[in-house]
């Protein structure tokens, strides 16, 4: 049975946090540091509710595509043991898994990730430039970063993406600069309209709608668009070299027509939008239970979905929301 709103769009693919907390305070995302409270959440979804969650998903509910996400998912302990447990439902069902991190701590787990089935990594880098790198994040992890993407791109996963989000007068000067430097790999670079979220500080002064950044580009490179069945990203193909380009147009241009996501938080709340309210009831009560059968949990998901909006409001109502914080949805 396939899981359908409201509108008859099908959702088969379902973003999970893994974590609500991480170790970067990014500018646009968690300017407020959260080390200070960093600690295990006991009231997120363990391994164990996890796996059934998507087990859930992709036996009855059709789901095709799961991305792990967070806070930071790659901080979680034990993260590979987790990787681990859900391969052998990968390869009883071959749905696909993908992580987005923000590859500090990527390196050294790798070849493992490979080995227990990912076959998408995104990894977000928002500047070429060390300086910049520790004003946007708090940290100093760019060697960690770019080292990672670098080691990803040779391992051959299905698609390594890199994730920029542009903000006027912090990186739109490089815009340029990360087409030069990521020319020659077989990777997609995803240049993303900067969103606004509780306490990011947004305004429309920092904004620069994807038209703008694809006219920046085409100043030196010549792009050739490429037809695709979404419409989460436009791509393009960059004229005499490897590398594609997507613009994620969330703001100027919302693609809510065709969305067929879904995101579960960290704690276990279904969020049918990233811009809306998280469900009030988590499915941690209903996982944690054995005496609750998943077809209960199926209907309960089915039943969530049904209020999924039509389209998210626009960029100055949802500036004006309190209560969205990317770091308990994960983007
Ligand atoms: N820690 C991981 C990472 O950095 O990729 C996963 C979580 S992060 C919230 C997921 C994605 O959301 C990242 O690509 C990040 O750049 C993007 N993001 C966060 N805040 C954003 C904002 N205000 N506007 C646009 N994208 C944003």
């Amino acid at each position: 049975m396939k899981l359908t709103d409201n509108f008859d769009r099908i959702h088969d693919y379902v973003r999970i946090s893994l974590i609500d907390k991480c170790n970067l305070n990014c500018i646009y995302c968690n300017p407020s540091n959260t080390l200070a409270k960093f600690e295990t959440n006991k009231s997120i979804l363990s391994y164990e509710e996890l796996y059934r969650l998507i087990h859930i998903l992709i036996r009855d509910l059709e789901v095709k595509k799961i991305r792990f996400t967070g806070g930071e998912p790659l901080i979680r302990k034990d993260v590979i043991k987790f990787f681990e447990m859900i391969s052998s439902l990968k390869k009883q069902y071959g749905f696909e898994i993908g992580i987005t991190t923000n590859g500090t701590h990527l390196l050294e787990k790798l070849e493992a990730l490979k080995k227990f089935g990912v076959d998408r990594l995104n990894i977000s880098l928002d500047t070429l430039s060390r300086t910049k790198f520790i004003a946007i994040t708090g940290k100093d992890f760019f060697d960690e970063t770019i080292t990672a993407i670098q080691k990803a791109i040779s391992l051959d996963f299905k698609s390594v993406k890199v994730n920029a989000v542009i903000i006027k007068n912090i990186n739109d000067d490089e815009l340029i600069d990360f087409v030069e430097f990521f020319k020659s790999y077989s990777i997609t670079l995803r240049f993303i309209e900067y969103m606004p979220f509780t306490g990011n500080q947004w305004d429309d002064s920092k904004f620069l709608s994807w038209r703008e950044m694809k006219y920046r580009v085409e100043q030196k490179y010549s792009l050739t668009e490429i037809e695709s069945d979404g419409k989460v990203s436009k791509d393009f193909f960059v004229d005499h070299a490897k590398l594609k380009i997507g613009f994620i147009s969330s703001i100027s241009d919302h693609f809510c027509d065709s969305c067929n996501r879904l995101r579960i938080t960290a704690t276990g709340q279904i969020k049918n939008c990233l811009f809306s309210n998280p469900s009030e009831v988590s499915l941690k009560s209903l996982l944690a239970d054995r005496a609750i059968s998943d077809k209960t949990i199926v209907e309960f998901i089915q039943n969530s979905l049904q209020s999924k909006w039509m389209k998210h409001p626009s960029a100055d109502e949802l500036a004006a929301l309190n209560q969205n914080n990317m770091m308990s949805i994960g983007g």
